[in-house]
């Protein structure tokens, strides 16, 4: 029987069985496809997620493996109209960009190095609980097949099988947003930055990559009215994507030149809500316990971070025999999200209002807060000590 399993290796997933595996717990990740592999994502990390990384890498030595495939970010540019305003991390922190594929593989292979085991291609289907331990249903290569294990673990990402299976899956949110992303070339006058640019329906993200040439992440999100309104550009993903990039007045002449230079993904919606993120033996981490948009690019964090402060009190429970420590799990992870999510509705509310989100921006400016702004959407705070 293992301790610990993990269901779903993306970040949140190995980076929770890393931890785990190093402190000695026999852990098994169950995911259901094959790394690396493509995920829809703007790729870039704050300065929370960047920081870590590097806590969970202490001493480890293929840090030096991911660091070939990033770029350093010094903070965000935002664009409405044409308001503008440069929000910067505070001195000293920086995020990073990051293609997805890298950076998957490289958290799988440190909880691999660790002693986890990775069972790939393993869908799970569901988990039951008992007293003492969980079963966990999958299907691999056509092939039903149980693990048991003290404790599982939900890291399957958005619409969670496990969170259904345990009845911790909440209804969809409101909020019914696409989005399109890709890798492009040929992008003139990158900086250092993530830019947002915010029209009325539609964000458009671009994250510089690694690499010469005007490398970048392009992702286009659209509101559930937008995406109706664009509906037949949007059957040639490719043409959506670049006409949008083309189309924006920040962006159009900078992009005259760009190419794709992957298959242009898409996604949605993301508001997924879930009851608690702790049910018995069962916790959630990730995009699994609970996401509302991808917008201020926080994603990566909390599912690093998620996964810190479960494995903490996953390793307290296996060492004192029970469930009890895990029932603080949901408010911790209140205490630590609870005020990003708030900032994330807000702003929410006012990209979907060109005006105010106008309005705001150069209040940013003549405020010169803008770099607060950053520091809290950044997550550069010093992570709280439980
Ligand atoms: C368009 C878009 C742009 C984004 N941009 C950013 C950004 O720039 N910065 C940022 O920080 N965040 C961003 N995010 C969010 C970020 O991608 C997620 O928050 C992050 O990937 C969450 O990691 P995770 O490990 O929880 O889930 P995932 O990365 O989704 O990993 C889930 C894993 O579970 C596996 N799995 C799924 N179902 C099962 C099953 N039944 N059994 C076994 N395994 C299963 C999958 O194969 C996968 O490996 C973005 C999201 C979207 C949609």
């Amino acid at each position: 029987m293992y301790d610990v399993v993990v269901c779903g290796g993306g970040p949140a997933g190995s980076a929770l069985a890393w931890w785990l595996a190093r402190d000695g717990m026999r852990v098994a990740i169950a995911d259901a496809g094959t790394h690396p592999r493509r995920k829809p994502c703007g790729e870039s990390l704050n300065p929370g997620a960047v920081a870590a990384i590097l806590r969970l890498a202490a001493g480890a030595p293929p840090l030096e493996g991911l660091l070939e495939h990033v770029q350093p970010l010094d903070g965000w540019v935002l664009h409405s109209g044409k308001a503008s305003v440069a929000a910067r991390y505070p001195r000293g922190r920086s995020g990073w960009s990051c293609r997805r594929e890298a950076l998957d593989e490289w958290l799988l292979r440190g909880a691999i190095g660790a002693g986890a085991e990775i069972i790939a291609g393993c869908r799970v289907k569901a988990v039951a609980q008992h007293d003492d331990r969980c079963e966990i249903s999958a299907v691999r290569e056509g092939i039903n097949m149980t693990m048991e294990a003290r404790y599982a673990v939900g890291a399957d990402g958005l619409r969670s099988v496990v969170a259904r299976s345990v009845g911790l899956l909440a209804r969809p949110g409101p909020l019914r947003k696409v989005a399109l992303t890709a890798r492009i070339s040929g992008l003139h006058d990158l900086r250092p930055l993530v830019e947002l640019h915010l029209q009325r329906g539609a964000v458009i993200g671009i994250a510089p990559l690694q690499g010469e040439g005007g490398a970048a992440n392009a992702t286009l999100a659209l509101s559930a009215v937008e995406a109706a309104r664009r509906a037949s550009s949007l059957r040639s993903r490719p043409e959506a994507l670049l006409g949008a990039l083309r189309a924006s007045t920040a962006i159009g002449e900078r992009a005259a030149e760009a190419r794709l230079e992957s298959e242009v993904l898409a996604c949605g919606p993301f508001h997924y809500p879930v009851r608690a993120a702790h049910r018995g033996r069962v916790l959630l981490v990730g995009d699994a316990a609970g996401y509302y948009d991808p917008l201020t690019g926080q994603g990566i964090y909390r599912a690093l971070r998620g996964a810190e402060l479960a494995a903490g009190l996953l390793r307290q429970a296996a060492a004192e025999g029970g469930v009890e420590v895990l029932q603080r799990y949901s408010a911790m992870l209140q205490r630590e999200f609870g005020a990003g999510t708030a900032l994330q509705r807000f702003i929410e509310y006012g990209a979907a209002r060109p005006r105010l989100f106008q309005a705001a921006i150069h209040g940013l400016r003549l405020s010169g807060s803008a770099s607060l702004v950053a520091a809290v959407v950044g997550n550069c705070r010093e992570p709280r000590r439980w």
